[in-house]
């Protein structure tokens, strides 16, 4: 049979954050298998899984109740659309059932498949409202440095980092970005996580003054920003953001693809931050990864102004073949289902102080900058020096040297841009499982510490 060295030459199929070099000289890790909160490998060795695929699979890799609902709703009805007044039953029944757990005040639901899909939705949304209520010229979308919200046209855009920009041409016009939440690492000396929130606020204000608040439509942010770094905002952020959105009547989207569905504590980021999103856009562990799909809310208000503008149309001029697909709907439906019988959120809050402190005892480990976190999300950021927040070069690739070490001890964990080590798990994870997760990556940390001052990165 193929091993991994017969595939290592193989054409596979690139992806952001994807090492070339590395898959080049050292092939894929190719995952067969799927066990709780493990998944197995081809030679066999099994593999904590701590960041849940790509941050997905919020009940684990062998949910049974996720592949029978599958299996029975391809036998009932496989496919359907929700083109010219039609609906699945199924897909009526999750958006109502999404609704029932939603931050108060959405009400209305547009499924689509990926993430990116579901941003790009919400920008188009909101060019399209504006158009309605006659300000074409409001059309600016802010977004964060650092943040993550997809690789399409307007979702990369969207998206703060160098890697979704660079030689692909983007932002497109009228995207703008501003400061990144990020206390430990931009800061002024002594100045408090208030006071920063207040500043990056006045920023934000700023930057929609210089622009013309009439041309400024709407802005995006994660809850906890996820790839940019696991960047937790301070308490008063998202407060003082809003009051600045809500002058110049901004929309305030919320991208809760990492964090919906559990991941801070509760349902969604927006209640853990008090966050009171006009859009909120969803994916990934809705459906626990077991089959793409995302979701677009919305609010009786919006609702109204896109039914009547389509009604003047005639039409509503966006969806996608496969918004709503039965068989994601299915799956949807029984990973909400699971959550309430087993009170998913309570047992995250019950296992979150176990990641948390355990990330924060090695706050002082020699290569560790800052540990941080909240729920079942986490990181190290790495540092060159702790008192000088200085970061390693990134080409001597040190986060890649811990991921390494850690897979090499069966944990999974990923390196973020900046040397940032993020930590994922399902939400299934039990506390002893848990710490033999951040055992493993303590060690990994230990093992590249080593490294580091034998190749004089120090
Ligand atoms: N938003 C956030 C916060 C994400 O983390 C991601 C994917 N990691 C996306 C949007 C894009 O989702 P997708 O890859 O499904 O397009």
């Amino acid at each position: 049979s193929e091993t991994l060295a017969s595939r290592r030459d193989r054409a596979f199929h690139l992806h952001p954050s994807s090492n070339l070099a590395a898959l080049r000289t050292e092939g894929p890790l190719v995952i067969v298998r799927g066990d709780g909160v493990h998944v197995i490998d081809e030679a066999g060795n099994r593999y904590l899984e701590g960041m849940a695929g790509l941050w997905c699979a919020g009940l684990g890799f062998s949910e049974r109740r996720l592949a029978e609902a599958a299996y029975r709703q391809m036998l009932e009805l496989p496919f359907y659309h929700a083109f010219s007044n039609k609906v699945a039953a199924v897909s009526a029944e999750l958006a109502e059932r999404i609704v029932g757990v939603a931050p108060a005040g959405l009400s209305r639901v547009f499924f689509a498949n990926s993430g990116s899909e579901a941003n790009d939705s919400a920008v188009k949304l909101a060019w399209y409202l504006s158009n309605a209520v006659g300000r074409p010229e409001k059309k600016k979308i802010i977004s964060r440095r650092r943040a993550y919200h997809g690789v399409t046209v307007a979702s990369g855009s969207l998206t703060g980092l160098p890697f979704a920009h660079g030689d692909w041409d983007l932002p497109a016009p009228r995207f703008l970005h501003t400061e990144t939440p990020h206390h430990w690492r931009y800061a002024k000396p002594g100045e408090s996580e208030e006071a920063y929130a207040e500043r990056l606020a006045a920023e934000l204000e700023r930057l929609i003054l210089a622009e013309g608040p009439d041309t400024v439509a709407a802005f995006f942010a994660e809850p906890v920003m996820g790839a940019g770094g696991v960047i937790v905002p301070p308490a008063t952020y998202f407060e003082r953001v809003q009051r600045v959105l809500t002058k110049y009547e901004v929309l305030m989207v919320a991208d809760e693809v990492i964090c919906g569905f559990g991941r801070t504590g509760q349902m969604f980021g927006s209640q853990t931050f008090g966050i009171r999103p006009d859009v909120l856009t969803c994916a990934k562990m809705m459906t626990s990864g077991y089959v793409p799909m995302s979701a677009m809310l919305v609010g009786d208000g919006i609702y109204r102004t896109l039914e009547q503008q389509s009604e003047k149309l005639g039409v509503f001029g966006h969806g996608f073949t496969y918004s709503g697909h039965p068989v994601a709907a299915a799956v949807g439906l029984e990973t909400l289902r699971i959550y309430e019988e087993r009170d998913l959120l309570a047992h995250v809050r019950r296992v979150a102080p176990v990641l948390q402190e355990g990330l924060r005892a090695l706050a002082d480990h020699p290569l560790v900058g800052e540990a941080r976190g909240i729920g079942l999300i986490g990181a190290w950021e790495l540092a060159k020096d702790r008192d000088r927040r200085e970061s390693f070069d990134p080409k001597a690739g040190v986060g890649a040297q811990v991921v390494k070490n850690a897979q090499k001890r069966g944990a999974i964990v990923r390196v973020l841009p900046g040397d940032i080590i993020a930590f994922s798990p399902p939400l299934i994870i039990e506390a002893h499982e848990l710490r033999e997760l951040l055992a493993r990556a303590e060690a990994a940390l230990d093992e590249t510490w080593e490294w580091v001052r034998a190749n004089g990165l120090v």
